[in-house]
């Protein structure tokens, strides 16, 4: 237990620091280490190695994970994407075809879905009748059992508590429509230059702790950065404690994770009939190689390696809340969900084995106030960049950027629940610690967006190692 976050980023930054640092006299380097080489061999002294994050997610996850993400229950994702931007008005909206989403027609739901009020069981069946008819009439309806009342009243609070990271989409909006991801996928949409940048600009400038006077190197805004910005930067980013460190990191992984998806689904050829999309390795190259980018492309990889354990740990944490009998990925089709149900254990089982996992107590572990305060700015920029997405002008972006920033949110929120985790009833209804369905579908998605990076890079590093 002796091992936490702080440990984590402390060896990363060791990491960073050895590999910027003392070089000696090598052969020049390949295309494949431009890119990797800081990003291979052992992160650390201890059992920690990219390689075995790699074999684990590459051989172990990543198929299972593949095959659960692609059952009704993950594959619909209900989202309001005609939520308007709360910061500014001139957003242009990508007017391309790649950036365009296709909601579902309502007879394409699985109606378990869309009214999850039937379950197997007649006990949860009823007790979630009436949280829903509760929840509808917006209050505790006094005519409910003592023990829903209960439940109500928790989930409730729960729900719009602080403990909740992200800004949750009201999915009761007529506004707010289901989407089928596989039909959807995240990859290249011509999205880019200022109002992508704006966004990106946004969530780092404002919303990770930095202050406006330390610019943050290679920012396409900024104008006449050098090097003296940079080693600022990296000097302040150091002299952070380890929180808000980490929540630079972890923002950074998602925009690494993001530009690795749309270097591999890359739009390479159109024509009338069809179009091809593939790996474009100058793409990634641009955006990850060790010289193009001056050392920034390989600290990114590392900061969505740092993303991946955080959403791993958070995934192992959770496995008492899934393991209840009571539980179900409700669609409707009763074989299948149970199934279903018995794949999600068994990742879960697998994640909880993996022997890298870091301990995150050590996070907020500081003077009590001080850390309830530290914990609170760290939702409260969470909130923000969540709110940040319903500026972003492409609408296949802005929902996979609202999937993942709900994701992410949901695992800090696991992992800052960790008695309230212990206390869930072997069996029953969990009182005190709920995952709405928003939840637990952004929560595997998003990490099945970083696992399938994850194992990206294992094709980038193939196809790099074929140029000279
Ligand atoms: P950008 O990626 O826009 O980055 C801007 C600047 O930030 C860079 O110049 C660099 O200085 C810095 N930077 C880059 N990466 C990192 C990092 N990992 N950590 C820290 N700093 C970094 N495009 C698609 O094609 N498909 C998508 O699905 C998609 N989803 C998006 C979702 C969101 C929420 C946003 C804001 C953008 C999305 N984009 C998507 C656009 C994409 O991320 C890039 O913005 C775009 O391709 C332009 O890239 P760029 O090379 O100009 O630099």
């Amino acid at each position: 237990m002796a091992r936490g976050w702080g440990f984590l980023i402390g060896l990363l930054g060791a990491v960073w620091l050895l590999s910027s640092g003392h070089r000696e006299e090598q052969p020049p380097e390949t295309a494949a280490q431009r890119c990797f080489c800081q990003v291979s061999g052992y992160l650390d002294d201890c059992t920690c190695d990219v390689e075995t994050i790699d074999r684990f997610n590459n051989y172990r996850l990543f198929p299972r994970l593949q095959k659960l993400l692609e059952s009704d229950y993950f594959r619909y994702y209900k989202v309001n994407l005609k939520r308007p931007c709360p910061f500014w008005n001139d957003i242009s909206q990508c007017g391309r075809r790649d950036c365009a989403v296709k909601p579902c027609q309502s007879d394409e739901v699985p109606d378990g879905i869309k009214s999850a009020s039937y379950k197997y069981s007649e006990e949860a069946n009823n007790l979630i009748e009436e949280c829903e008819q509760a929840e509808r009439l917006g209050a505790v309806d006094e005519s409910l059992s003592e023990e829903t009342q209960k439940a109500v009243l928790q989930w409730t609070k729960h729900d719009d508590s602080s403990d909740n990271f992200c800004e949750a989409d009201d999915i009761q909006s007529p506004e707010a429509e289901y989407v089928d991801l596989l039909l959807n996928p995240e990859r290249y949409t011509g999205y880019k230059g200022p109002d992508a940048w704006k966004i990106w600009n946004v969530i780092y400038e404002e919303n990770c702790f930095k202050p406006q006077t330390i610019k943050r190197p290679l920012n396409p805004l900024a104008s006449g950065q050098g090097k003296s910005e940079e080693s600022t930067f990296y000097s302040w980013l150091e002299g952070l404690c380890v929180e808000k460190r980490a929540f630079y990191r972890l923002i950074s992984g998602l925009h690494a994770s993001i530009n690795v998806h749309l270097s591999a689904r890359y739009l390479l050829q159109e024509t009338w009939l069809e179009k091809k999309w593939g790996h474009n390795i100058t793409e990634f190259q641009q955006r990850f190689d060790g010289i193009l980018t001056e050392g920034e492309g390989p600290r990114r990889l590392k900061n969505l390696y740092f993303l991946y354990l955080i959403e791993l740990r958070a995934l192992s944490k959770v496995l008492p809340f899934f393991e209840r009998p009571d539980f179900q990925l409700f669609t409707g089709n009763k074989i299948q969900d149970e199934e279903n149900k018995m794949l999600l254990l068994e990742i879960l089982h697998e994640i909880k084995s993996f022997p890298l996992h870091f301990d995150e107590n050590s996070f907020f572990a500081g003077d009590k106030k001080e850390a309830h305060k530290l914990k609170e700015d760290f939702r409260l920029h969470f909130r923000n960049i969540s709110r940040i997405m319903d500026c972003v002008g492409c609408f296949k972006c802005r929902l996979w950027g609202k999937l993942q920033t709900q994701g992410l949110g949901t695992a800090l929120k696991i992992l800052f629940s960790e008695k309230l985790i212990a206390n869930i009833p072997e069996s029953g209804p969990s009182y005190e610690f709920h995952l709405t369905r928003q939840e637990i579908v952004s929560l595997f998605n998003a990490f099945g967006r970083i696992s399938t990076s994850v194992k990206e890079l294992e094709n980038f590093r193939n196809l790099l190692q074929n140029i000279h």
